[in-house]
């Protein structure tokens, strides 16, 4: 089975369908904090989480919105020249604020030019029933998703990881977000402190029965001045090769349903704040063994997918 070119559903593929354009993501700040960082759950932050709040490709949140979208539109335009645009709130927790806060940017960012979708990057726990009212209205008037980081149904990982919300909790969002029709994409990380090669399987397995619509599959990267770099001084774990990781990766893309958007399969980290895994910088060399290890198996995305 092929998607055009891939053997896989990827997000390109998906909004070329429904856009009839390439569509770009627009990473915008709105300025928010995260339970997690400011002591409401936790005041660390998960493990990984840089000064950006995990969104170290982001606007600048000294511009306003109207700004923040104006500036990505012309840096990327030099890699697109034309396309349709998605405001992406992607760092920090971008439901974490009051309704009416959390109202005006949302609207604000789907009213600018060219702008046909929103995304809106946040933590299961922070989905509260006004907060899910407006996302619903919000989905009426365009495309939405709403994207949960899970990163592992383990609990030992998910303590040592200071993720701050148990399973439960991202079961619960997705049965909320579905019932209003709201799409959602999941976040997994590989290569999380000792975790095995089955058990990074058996979360990818987990969320393919879910009722997510898309999933982003991350490389863990080691940033430097993270929590987790100071963990992997002290502790250090097993860092997954690419062959590892590009294996991993095709078992993965197997197992998932195959009408599961694919968003991402690779991490992203700037070249300055990355102390491991230094082959991830390479991200084109990733993408086309993932292609060429789908070609040598014959294989395609949700050939191995089962209930
Ligand atoms: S939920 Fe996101 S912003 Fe909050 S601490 Fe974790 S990674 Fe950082």
């Amino acid at each position: 089975m092929m998607w055009e070119d891939k053997r896989y559903l990827s997000f390109n593929y998906e909004m070329k369908r429904l856009f009839n354009s390439k569509v770009i993501k627009l990473s915008l700040d709105g300025g928010f904090t995260c339970p997690n960082r400011d002591g409401t759950i936790g005041d660390k932050g998960c493990i990984f989480c840089g000064e950006e709040g995990s969104g170290e490709f982001a606007a600048s949140r000294s511009l306003s919105l109207e700004k923040q979208i104006e500036s990505q539109k012309e840096l990327l335009s030099k890699k697109w020249s034309e396309g349709k645009y998605i405001a992406y709130f992607q760092n920090f927790t971008n439901t974490y604020s009051t309704y009416e806060d959390l109202k005006q940017k949302y609207n604000l960012a789907i009213s600018q030019e060219g702008v046909v979708g929103l995304a809106i990057a946040t933590r299961p726990d922070c989905l509260t029933e006004e907060i899910l009212e407006l996302l619903e209205e919000i989905n009426k008037k365009t495309f939405l998703w709403v994207e949960l980081g899970l990163q592992s149904i383990h609990e030992r990982t998910i303590k040592l990881i200071r993720r701050g919300y148990p399973l439960e909790t991202y079961d619960e969002a997705i049965k909320q977000l579905n019932k209003r029709n709201i799409k959602v994409v999941t976040h997994i990380i590989f290569g999380l402190p000792n975790e095995s090669r089955e058990e990074i399987l058996s979360t990818v397995k987990y969320v393919a029965n879910t009722n997510t619509w898309g999933v982003k599959l991350h490389l863990l990267y080691i940033q430097r001045d993270t929590d987790l770099h100071e963990y992997y001084k002290k502790s250090p774990f097993h860092i997954l090769t690419r062959e590892e990781y590009i294996s991993l990766i095709v078992d993965s893309i197997e197992q998932l349903r195959s009408n599961m958007v694919i968003h991402r399969l690779t991490g992203d980290c700037k070249r300055a704040l990355l102390v491991e895994p230094l082959w991830s910088l390479d991200k084109l060399r990733v993408l086309s063994g993932i292609d060429m290890e789908l070609k040598r198996r014959n294989s395609y995305q949700g050939i191995a997918w089962e209930k």
